[in-house]
């Protein structure tokens, strides 16, 4: 792979957790991150994915055993 390559995955890579981030069901975006208060778009719930997995980590667990 040369670094084109690279880049480009990384960019796809980014581009799934973005579409992950808007695909998520919970609670209304609020225009800043949930997780560390960041300010965002208004379409938005959590600056990147680490945001969003330590917040779901952390609802998670009153739904699971
Ligand atoms: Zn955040």
């Amino acid at each position: 792979m040369d670094e084109a390559d690279i880049a480009a995955e990384r960019i796809e890579r980014e581009m799934a957790s973005l579409l992950a981030l808007r695909r998520h069901t919970g609670p209304a975006p609020t225009g800043a991150c949930l997780w560390c208060g960041e300010p965002l778009a208004p379409s938005l719930r959590w600056c990147s994915a680490e945001c969003r997995d330590d917040w779901e980590r952390k609802h998670a667990r009153a739904h699971r055993r």
